[in-house]
């Protein structure tokens, strides 16, 4: 078993471009989710993009 530290990707859905993660995320938001945002993966062997609730407002990379 893999654990990533911080944000995992584990158990979600990922996404190879930007453009899939806004789609999946434009379809979660239709459903009544808010507040997601497509974000890219911290992992490096993951290296794509993932929709998630936004969490701390924070910008620092
Ligand atoms: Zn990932």
């Amino acid at each position: 078993m893999i654990r990533t530290n911080g944000r995992a990707c584990t158990g979600k859905r990922r996404h190879d471009t930007e453009e899939q993660a806004e789609e999946h995320r434009e379809r979660l938001i239709a459903k009544g989710a808010v507040r997601l945002a497509a974000y890219r993966c911290r992992n490096r062997r993951c290296g794509g993009w993932h929709v998630g609730h936004t969490p701390k407002p924070r910008t620092t990379r």
